[in-house]
């Protein structure tokens, strides 16, 4: 009987993504800054925190995908010199153009709206930006832990005391192998959740404590991207396009990109509101037809998709912030909602984020205090400081997107011409899931699924050909990770009224439906080696049947380019 081993540090961060590495690094200079004070003699005790960051990707930035355009003002503040500190910046903003295409026109808007204005950002690799990040944090002092999958919250008398890692070494029927290795209990006085959108663990504390009470849902977008190397220069580095309209059905206000990187390189993506009602939408069909388009397709001749990811999005923003801190915890990032979808950006905010609750963890470790009543300091400066007061600007955008064409630009428009306010009735949104119709309800009759778009195997793939392209890797005899805790329910249900959705939500073709060798009984089959931990079916499943879990630690995408 293996013992479980107890690791004690003072500050965890749970997920290496940017909000736990801009955390933990502010919070690492804080203290070299208040030692530096003590030293001078112009402070009190010298302060010696361990910080730790867990993350379950191989290496950070494994499981980092956005599209993306940084906007510097968090990273400025944060690693003043970054330029001179070979920060992986693809390009600035070049250029940009915003688009409402039909499926054979694209109109450009003679003005950018506002939000979508990109002058002074970034193209970035989120990925590489997260790596570039995770070594500074490292060389300053923290202590990151790839590999390790947290699984269970610890708490004692309701405060949180850290987290439990997952066992490894358990074959797929569930039994130690030789290999096994228990889980360890990672013991710490604070424990910060930045574990992404739909984070595992924070959605658990969230509901634990109740910390959306009284608040909207969260809702979220689900994103695919590709990155497509072109055979000459057709996109300049730093150049971005937008566009909105086809391919998304008329009831769903989704948004594109298309981002030039270095050496002939391109990223290509889309975000699709979850909130979708058609049951046969397809985010990666989506996006391969996206590719035909007259205004897109020349850009990408004679191209080759070279890699591939998918994320969802939290897409609730300013009024689906949750309560984000309780006795021993703080939430950050994405996993408090911390994204403004009218921008497409939440890079920034989850670094902001990340410092905001360095600052408080510094003070609360001075007053040796992690009680909720000093971590809320951290919700004050949220919600009063530039994170709040962006995202207050943009809090009915998703309400205003969730009316479809055309009546979303009415109320997008009336929002930027007043700073924010709309004449919407607020009505919280519903879940995700109860937004997606059944077949006959949608489309009038019982139908057959459309049929795929088609693939040539270089610049048009189909879904197994994109998984590989994200470097996905799971050990395959492990425990499934992803949860169907009733599969009658969709055998006697979902096949008839929705024809299983979760072949078409998920970006990585790990559901299917087959039918048994003799021609009998329909099974539903988990390919789940394929997962790309994207949440989507978490999220989407019509029947909340689906339960995604951390599978070991290390396994899952390899995103190099995300
Ligand atoms: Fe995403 Fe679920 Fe598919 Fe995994 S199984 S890729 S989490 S939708």
């Amino acid at each position: 009987m293996s013992e479980r081993e107890v690791l004690e540090v003072d500050v965890l961060f749970v997920g290496g993504g940017a909000a736990s590495l801009s955390g933990a690094l502010r919070l690492q200079q804080l203290v070299d800054a208040h030692n530096a004070r003590v030293e001078a003699g112009e402070d009190g005790e010298r302060l010696e925190p361990m910080i730790a960051i867990l993350e379950k990707g191989s290496e950070i930035g494994a499981h980092s995908l956005s599209g993306a355009v940084l906007d510097p003002c968090a990273l400025a503040e944060l690693v003043p010199d970054f330029a001179e500190r070979d920060c992986p910046i693809e390009a600035p903003v070049s250029d940009e153009a915003v688009y409402f295409l039909t499926q054979r026109r694209a109109l450009r808007l003679p003005l950018i709206p506002p939000d979508l204005r990109n002058h002074g950002n970034y193209v970035i690799s989120l990925a590489q930006f997260n790596r570039w990040l995770g070594g500074l944090a490292e060389a300053a002092g923290v202590n990151v832990f790839p590999g390790f999958a947290a699984v269970e919250i610890l708490e004692e008398d309701g405060r949180v005391v850290g987290v439990r890692t997952g066992d490894k070494g358990v074959d797929r029927s569930g039994q130690r192998k030789p290999n096994f290795e228990p889980g360890i209990d990672v013991r710490a006085r604070v424990t910060i959740f930045g574990d992404g959108p739909r984070g595992y663990l924070s959605k658990q504390l969230i509901a634990r404590h109740g910390l959306q009470d009284g608040r909207p849902k969260q809702v979220f977008e689900t994103g695919v991207k590709e990155v497509i190397e072109l055979p000459e220069p057709r996109v300049a580095p730093g150049e971005v396009i937008h566009t909105t309209g086809w391919p998304f059905p008329n009831d769903s206000v989704g948004g594109t990109w298309i981002y030039g990187l270095r050496d002939n390189h391109v990223s290509i993506g889309l975000a699709v509101p979850l909130d979708y009602h058609d049951p046969f939408l397809n985010p990666q069909h989506l996006l391969q037809r996206f590719k035909t388009h007259p205004l897109v397709r020349p850009l990408l001749d004679g191209g080759k998709v070279v890699h591939y990811g998918a994320k969802v999005i939290s897409a609730g923003g300013y009024d689906a912030i949750p309560r984000p801190c309780v006795d021993g915890a703080l939430i950050v990032g994405e996993a408090a909602s911390l994204v403004n979808m009218a921008r497409l950006k939440g890079i920034h905010l989850a670094m902001r984020s990340g410092m905001l609750a360095a600052q408080t963890v510094f003070d609360a470790l001075r007053r040796d205090d992690f009680s909720t009543q000093t971590l809320s300091a951290y919700e004050t400066a949220l919600r009063e400081g530039p994170v709040g007061r962006e995202l207050r600007r943009t809090r009915h955008f998703h309400r205003a997107i969730s009316k479809g064409f055309p009546r979303a630009f009415f109320h997008l428009g009336i929002q930027q011409l007043t700073g924010g306010r709309d004449v919407l009735r607020v009505t919280d949104p519903p879940e995700d899931r109860d937004t997606l119709s059944r077949v006959a309800e949608y489309y009038g009759v019982d139908r057959d699924e459309p049929s795929p778009p088609p693939t040539d195997g270089t610049l048009f793939l189909d879904k197994l050909a994109d998984v590989y392209l994200s470097g996905t890797m799971h050990n395959e005899d492990q425990p499934c990770h992803l949860k169907v805790l009733d599969t009658t329910k969709c055998y006697d249900t979902c096949v008839a009224e929705w024809r299983y959705p979760c072949n078409r939500f998920c970006p990585a073709q790990v559901y299917e439906m087959v039918r048994e060798e003799d021609g009998g009984a329909l099974r539903l089959q988990v390919n789940f080696a394929n997962c790309v931990h994207c949440q989507t079916c978490d999220i989407k499943c019509p029947m909340d049947n689906i339960r995604w879990t951390p599978p070991e630690g290390g396994d899952g995408p390899n995103y190099t380019m995300g």
